[in-house]
C-alpha cells in the first residue's frame, strides 16, 4: 500500500514524498504522489513512556477490557507505543495491577509497565499514597520483576542502598529513572554513573534547583548521556522552564504525557490508584490540590513544544525516536526501510488524520 504523503519524518529530517508500506513494514520513502494529490506528513507513531491510565480507564484498577478500551483511545492522539505506569501502591495492589498487564491490547503495544515507586523520597512524593512507599529493598523487587513485564522503574537514588537496586535493574533489562526524590546533584550523578539513564518528569517532584545546590535537575540538564522525561501540558511547567529545558537538553528530551484515566473522558469522576481526582481548567488534582497526573495528549504535547520554538522535526522526535532511545529498542519511534508501519499522518494545523500500527490504519478521523 502507498500513502501519498507530502513528506515522511526519517531520521530527524522531513523528506518529500509518498511512503509505501509492505506486509507491515516500511518499504521505500520518498515517492513520487501517484496522481499529484500528497498531503500530509508521516510520522513515527508516538512513544510514551508514562501512562497512568487513560479514557476512564486507570491501569493500576483493571482488567485486559480496560486496556482494551484505553488504547483505542491512546491510538487516536497518535500513541502506538506505550508503557502502562503504576503509582506507588501496597505491594498486593501492586502484584495484582502487574499480572493483569496483557501481551497485546489489540490497539497501542504494550512495551512493558513503568513502575513509579515505590522506592521513593517520602519527602517527594507528591500525589502517591505514602502508604505504599518503601526504602529500597532487594526482595520486594524481586517479587515486583517476576509478577510481570516491568520495564522501567521509577526510584529516588539518594535512598540507601538505591544504587544496589540499580545493579539489579540493569541485570534485569530495566531502565532506571531518577525521580520523586530529593537527591542532590552528587546522588544523582552516582546513579548515572551508575546507570540510570533518565529522569521522571524533571523538575516536579524532586529537589529544586538553586544556584548552589543544583539537584538531579542541574545533574541532568549538564549531563549528555542522560535523557530527561518533561510534561508539556502548560500547567506542570512554566513556559519558560519548558524552553529552558530545550535550550540545554534538546535531542535528549523526551515528552511524556503522565495521563490519567481523567485524560480524552468524558466528565465523571476518577481516580489514580487509591487517589481520588478533580479536574479543573486542563488540571489533575488529588483532593489537598496537588496535582496528580494530567489530561494531556502526546500530539498535544508536540504541538506545545513546538509553539514554544522547538523545530516541528525535534518536537516530534521528542514523542518517538529519545523514548525508543531510552528503552534501547531499535524498531520503534522511527521510520525507516524496514521497521514497522507504526506511524502517524498530520495534516498542515498537526491535527491527526489517521495513525497505523504495523501497516494496519487504526484512525481515520
Ligand atoms: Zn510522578
Amino acid at each position: 500500500m502507498k500513502l501519498d504523503v507530502a513528506a515522511a519524518l526519517i531520521d530527524g529530517r522531513l523528506v518529500p514524498g509518498g511512503v509505501e508500506i509492505v506486509d507491515g513494514h516500511i518499504a521505500a520513502y520518498g515517492l513520487a504522489a501517484s496522481n499529484g494529490t500528497a498531503r500530509g506528513i508521516a510520522v513515527p507513531g508516538f512513544v510514551d513512556l508514562q501512562v497512568n491510565g487513560f479514557a476512564g480507564v486507570d491501569f493500576l484498577e483493571t482488567d485486559a477490557d480496560g486496556y482494551r478500551v484505553a488504547g483505542e483511545a491512546l491510538l487516536e492522539t497518535g500513541v502506538t507505543s506505550f508503557l502502562p505506569t503504576f503509582i506507588t501502591a501496597e505491594e498486593d495492589d501492586l502484584l495484582a495491577a502487574l499480572a493483569e498487564v496483557p501481551v497485546s491490547s489489540g490497539g497501542p503495544r504494550i512495551l512493558g509497565v513503568h513502575l513509579e515507586g515505590p522506592f521513593l523520597a517520602a519527602s517527594r512524593l507528591g500525589t502517591h499514597p505514602p502508604a505504599g512507599r518503601r526504602d529500597p529493598d532487594a526482595a520486594l523487587l524481586e517479587r515486583l520483576l517476576a509478577a510481570g513485564p516491568v520495564r522501567m522503574m521509577t526510584l529516588a537514588p539518594e535512598l540507601p542502598h538505591a544504587l544496589e537496586l540499580i545493579d539489579v535493574l540493569n541485570t534485569h533489562g530495566v531502565v532506571v529513572s531518577c525521580g520523586h526524590s530529593n537527591a542532590t546533584a552528587e546522588q544523582a550523578e552516582a546513579a548515572f554513573d551508575r546507570g540510570a539513564r533518565t529522569v521522571t518528569h524533571l523538575f516536579n517532584a524532586m529537589r529544586p534547583l538553586t544556584h548552589r545546590d543544583p539537584g538531579i535537575v542541574g545533574a541532568a540538564l549538564v549531563r549528555d548521556d542522560i535523557v530527561v522525561q518533561i510534561i508539556v501540558d502548560g500547567i506542570h511547567l512554566a513556559p519558560a522552564t519548558t524552553a529552558l529545558v530545550w535550550r540545554a537538553a534538546a535531542g535528549r528530551v523526551a515528552l511524556v504525557t503522565d495521563a490519567v484515566a481523567a485524560a480524552s473522558a468524558s466528565g465523571g469522576s476518577y481516580s489514580l490508584g487509591s487517589v481520588e481526582l478533580s479536574v479543573q481548567d486542563g488540571a489533575v488534582r488529588a483532593p489537598d490540590g496537588m496535582l496528580a497526573g494530567s489530561v494531556l495528549t502526546m500530539i498535544e504535547a508536540v504541538r506545545n513544544l513546538h509553539a514554544l520554538g522547538a523545530p516541528l522535526e525535534s518536537a516530534l522526535d521528542a514523542a518517538s525516536a529519545v523514548p525508543a532511545r531510552v528503552l534501547g529498542l531499535t524498531d520503534a519511534g522511527r521510520l525507516d526501510i524496514g521497521l514497522p508501519a507504526d506511524l502517524v499522518v498530520l495534516d498542515d494545523n498537526l491535527e491527526i488524520e489517521s495513525v497505523f500500527v504495523g501497516g494496519e490504519e487504526r484512525v481515520v478521523a
